[in-house]
């Protein structure tokens, strides 16, 4: 990160090269000591300042400059950097200005000229007033920042993107004072949020994913145009494959939709999985995961939406949401699942401003003292009632069964009964919800009865049953009747091979319908959907890829 600046502002160049060189001789390797020749082109100074993340400390501006005044400059500067110190430069003549000037703009200190020696009559003010600087918050480190409304759908998939490619971030609602100072800065109002600013200054308004993606350093284009390996999807399964199939050698590729993780990334605390007695949350395996990947060399594509496969010979050719393609020997398509929509009035209009599906990360410290209401039985919905118990006063997990049991595992059933603030309502579903800016009731039902209720409610989280989102493989491979990919021994009926399949051997084990490509994980039909099963047919899925080349 860059050092933090004093700004100088004079317009006789001999006495603003003077300051600067002072400054910089006592300050200088601490500090980026930057000049400026007018009161205009400081203040442009200072809002790029402001966009690149930078921080100032002291403003030292002139009193008698022609276009703007140095208590006009340092009223103004005070909009961009509230907290950094203000030293006003003033000749004898000008004392009364300089001290009209400490109520006006919150004037620290007046120094008369000449300041010589600087150590007497400079430095000790300065080095008080750093002092006095460093010890603000806003002498915190630079940040990627995104400015936005608090109840706002594009802003919410803005956090949630960034959330889950484990990209950190500050938050600024646009109309708090510093969210306003940052849109004053890129030139931006209310109306242009969510507005994304980068630590070096570049800043996007309604950002897309791709180029929010590209903005923060994540890859999203190829590097080649042919592979051995193409890995569809970014989650378990995908990671798996990938760390695998580079670590073997393999040119491989990733290409995630979203964000890598996929919907273990979305777990507040992974319990079961091998190797972690404490429990892993899904960030830390997803990012453990990534770098593994990367440290074998695969490269990891994101916002890159794969939306045909196609037989091309020997070779499988694999179609983004653009129109572009990319090439492979061979494919392991790791796709997983999706969570079902809840189909009840009201809940579409306020998806990402009250209602949301999984995506537990981003809201949970928002919901501090708060009713919080989550939909549905299984081990997910379980760990997020955890989850939120932490942060909201009540967690009211809604079911549409008796109990639990059928359902969830036993240990987040036993966490759940031990957790006073967490209710379990049985035999309830969601028939609606309604509010105006942001989710404000919801109509529950007794699913026996019918019977309804209305509740006051601003925060509801959706975990119900997932689908695999295969509408793009019709007609290429084989799926079941839910999408999920058919493969192996299941493709085999009766010892009839599947339609058109070309080769004198049956399809191994993670094969689909169209050999050289594999299914691995919660897209597999008859796959156990957990996180180990999925690396572990990741992996698989590789030494199958392996066989087949070698078979080629
Ligand atoms: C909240 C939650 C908690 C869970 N907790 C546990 C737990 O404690 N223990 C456990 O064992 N399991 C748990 N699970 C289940 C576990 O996360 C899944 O079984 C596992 O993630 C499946 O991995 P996968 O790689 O097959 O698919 P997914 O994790 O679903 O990943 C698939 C990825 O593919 C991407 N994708 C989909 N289509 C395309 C396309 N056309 N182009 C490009 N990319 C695409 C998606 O964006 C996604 O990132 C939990 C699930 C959830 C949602």
């Amino acid at each position: 990160m860059a050092n933090p600046v004093i700004l100088t502002i004079d317009d006789d160049p001999a006495v603003s090269r003077a300051v600067a060189r002072d400054m910089r001789r006592r300050y200088g390797d601490r500090y980026r000591v930057v000049r400026a020749g007018s009161g205009p082109s400081a203040l442009e100074t200072l809002r790029e300042l402001k966009l690149r993340g930078e921080q100032v400390a002291v403003l030292v501006a002139d009193y008698r400059m022609p276009e703007m005044t140095g208590i006009e400059f340092l009223e103004a500067a005070m909009d961009l950097f509230p907290a950094a110190r203000r030293v006003l430069l003033t000749a004898y003549a000008d004392t009364d200005a300089a001290i009209d000037a400490i109520n006006l703009v919150d004037l620290d200190h007046y120094l008369l000229k000449p300041w010589h020696p600087p150590e007497e009559k400079l430095y000790p003010v300065v080095d008080t007033l750093l002092d006095a600087w460093t010890a603000t918050p806003e002498a915190a480190a630079a940040e990627l920042r995104v400015v936005g409304h608090r109840w706002s759908a594009p802003s919410f998939a803005v956090r949630d993107f960034l959330a889950r490619n484990l990209v950190p971030y500050r938050w600024l609602l646009a109309d708090d004072p510093e969210g306003a100072r940052l849109l004053n800065a890129a030139g931006a109002t209310a109306e242009d949020v969510p507005v994304v600013i980068a630590p070096d200054g570049r800043h996007l308004s309604h950002p897309t994913e791709a180029d929010l993606a590209t903005l923060v350093g994540l890859r999203v284009a190829p590097a080649e145009e042919f592979y051995d390996l193409v890995v569809v999807g970014g989650g378990p399964a995908g990671l798996g494959a990938a760390v695998y199939g580079a670590s073997e050698g393999l040119r491989t590729v990733l290409v995630e939709r979203r964000a890598t993780g996929g919907q273990a990334g979305q777990s507040s605390r992974i319990e079961n999985y091998l190797g972690f007695p404490e429990g892993v949350s899904g960030a830390q395996l997803t990012d453990r995961a990534r770098r593994q990947a990367l440290k074998f060399g695969a490269e990891l594509l994101t916002t890159r939406d794969v939306t045909g496969l196609t037989d091309a010979g020997s070779a499988r050719l694999l179609t983004f949401g653009d129109g572009s393609t990319i090439a492979a020997h061979a494919v392991v398509l790791a796709t997983g699942v999706s969570y079902r929509v809840l189909d009840a009035p009201g809940l579409a209009e306020l998806t990402g401003r009250g209602v949301f599906y999984g995506s537990t990360a981003t809201e949970a410290p928002s919901c501090v003292d708060q009713e919080v209401y989550i939909v549905g039985g299984a081990n997910s919905a379980g760990q997020a009632a955890v989850h939120f118990s932490r942060y909201a006063t009540r967690v009211h997990l809604l079911i549409r069964g008796a109990d639990l049991t059928a359902s969830m595992s036993r240990y987040l059933i036993d966490q759940l009964d031990r957790n006073d603030r967490v209710v379990v309502h049985p035999h309830t579903v969601v028939a609606a919800g309604s509010g105006g800016e942001h989710l404000e009731r919801l109509t529950l039902a007794d699913g026996r009865t019918g019977e309804t209720r209305e509740v006051d409610a601003s925060w509801l989280f959706i975990f119900i049953g997932a689908q695999p989102r295969t509408d793009w493989l019709d007609g290429v491979l084989v799926r079941d009747e839910r999408g999920f990919v058919v493969t192996g021994p299941d493709l085999v009926a009766g010892g009839r091979r599947p339609p058109g399949w070309p080769l004198a051997r049956d399809p191994y084990h993670l094969e689909t319908s169209l050999p050289g490509v594999f299914a691995a994980g919660d897209v597999r039909a008859e796959s156990v959907k957990r996180v180990a099963s999925a690396v572990g047919e990741g992996a698989m899925a590789v030494s199958l890829v392996h066989r087949y080349l070698e078979s080629q």
